[in-house]
């Protein structure tokens, strides 16, 4: 997310940093740079322009130029502004006060409509609401048989019509019914979309809102196709009204543009990002976390939101007992490594923590997934009284794990530090609660 532009702005402002004091030439110079770098990411030029004249009429401030640190004083303003720029109107969902909320996904062929429509079904139930998706998609045959199969991975009922013999608005009328009979808080619909804007998407667009009345009127909007994004950002909702969008594709090595000019230029909020093509792929926006991502400040509080989705509350009371009685053994560590997985990948997870931006980007894509095979394939290995007691691991019966695991005792004793660490590192959590140590246990 974001890459080049993070590289390039952190490179900016540790430059400016080690100056001890700034001139008003300095701050010119990077924030010529600073433009360049926007605009390089595809950034609307003229969000680009009023973003630096705003953060330069503010840092030649007496009080930061004359100030004990006054390059950090200019990435504070950068992080103000920007975050004013991700900012704007309503950022979390709206829901009625009549069941069902609806909720109509609107956006162009390919953008993630059906996926993202999952996604939110997931999201929503996390948070302890029900909901139906809606299979309006009638133009696209796969569409239909797509969202019925998420719909079945998740457990999360779909309404669908036999596309030959219904009708978009009839599809959307009976399945919003569907929803109020059944007591659900959010029904889903999932719109048709085209390759490229036209007049009769539109007509069915507004048909479909007529007879929906949804509360949120989202545009599936891909991260990857930088200004235009938000051109039809634009279109879609001079011509059917959005309450909000969603950026998907994130994960990509998207330029970034689009979701920083986005709602300057529109007046429209993001509300969801796509992360991933799994259900679970979905973040809700903060202007200020995204802001801190970009500037490479790390963004702990996402990091912890998914560590409690990941492990749920019972499980963390049951390690935390068994820390306190020291019976953390190897099953415990292997469902550890396997509740961070559910996190997202090992490079997403550290894109959040402070300071290992860069370090992401060094691991290649699959170590996570071939990482925690090969420690699963060692664990199950062992006998029940070896992962109860690691500390029995001789010799002999290193070599052993080694040849019944495919792998070679240097692995199984790499294996065995990370589970001492971890132990380590646990326990010290367990004792202090301290979200830093949390931190410090992916490091
Ligand atoms: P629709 O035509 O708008 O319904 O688009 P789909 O939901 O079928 O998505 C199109 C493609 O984009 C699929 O291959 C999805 O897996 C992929 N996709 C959707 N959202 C994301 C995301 O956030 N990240 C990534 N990497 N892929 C995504």
């Amino acid at each position: 997310m974001f890459e080049n532009l993070t590289d390039k702005l952190t490179g900016i402002f540790n430059r400016l940093s080690s100056k001890g004091r700034l001139t008003e030439k300095d701050i010119d110079e990077a924030l010529a740079q600073v433009r360049r770098s926007l605009l390089e990411a595809d950034v609307n030029f003229r969000v680009a322009r009023d973003f630096v004249a705003k953060v330069k009429e503010r840092s030649l401030g007496a009080d930061v130029l004359e100030s004990l640190s006054p390059g950090q004083q200019v990435v504070k303003i950068v992080h103000e502004e920007l975050t004013e720029i991700l900012s704007g109107g309503d950022h979390r969902l709206t829901p009625s006060s009549q069941l069902p909320s609806v909720l109509m996904l609107v956006g162009l062929q390919g953008s993630g409509k059906t996926t993202t429509a999952a996604k939110l079904a997931l999201q929503l139930r996390r948070q302890g609401h029900s909901s139906i998706l809606i299979a309006a998609d009638l133009r696209r045959p796969a569409a239909i048989s797509q969202l019925q199969t998420l719909g079945r991975q998740l457990e999360v009922p779909v309404y669908s019509e036999e596309p030959q013999s219904s009708t978009v608005t009839q599809v959307v009328k009976n399945g919003v019914e569907r929803a109020r009979q059944q007591g659900l808080t959010w029904a889903i619909i999932d719109t048709g979309g085209r390759l490229h804007i036209d007049d009769e998407l539109m007509q069915e667009l507004e048909d479909v809102k007529a007879v929906a009345q949804p509360h949120e009127t989202l545009l599936v909007v891909d991260a990857m196709t930088g200004q235009d994004a938000v051109n039809a950002a634009q279109e879609f909702n001079d011509r059917v009204g959005l309450t909000g969008l969603v950026m998907t594709k994130m994960d990509g090595d998207a330029r970034g543009g689009a979701a920083l000019s986005v709602t300057r230029v529109t007046g429209v909020p993001i509300k969801f990002m796509g992360v991933g093509e799994r259900s679970d792929g979905l973040e809700a926006y903060h202007p200020d976390r995204l802001a801190s991502r970009i500037l490479a400040m790390g963004d702990v509080l996402t990091l912890i939101e998914k560590a409690q989705e990941a492990v749920d509350e019972k499980q963390a009371k049951e390690l935390e007992r068994k820390f306190r009685q020291a019976t953390f053994d190897l099953e415990d560590f292997l469902e550890q490594i396997q509740s961070v997985k559910k996190m997202g990948s090992l490079s997403q997870i550290m894109e959040m923590i402070p300071g290992m931006n860069n370090m992401s980007r060094k691991m290649p894509a699959d170590f996570d997934d071939n990482q925690i095979k090969r420690v699963e394939a060692i664990i199950r290995s062992m006998t029940a009284e070896e992962r109860r007691r690691p500390d029995i691991l001789n010799g002999s019966r290193r070599r052993r794990i080694a040849r019944g695991s495919g792998t070679t005792p240097q692995d199984i004793n790499r294996l065995m530090n990370q589970f001492k660490q971890t132990q380590k590192l646990m326990r010290q959590f367990s004792r202090t609660r301290n979200p830093k140590s949390l931190m410090r246990m992916f490091q």
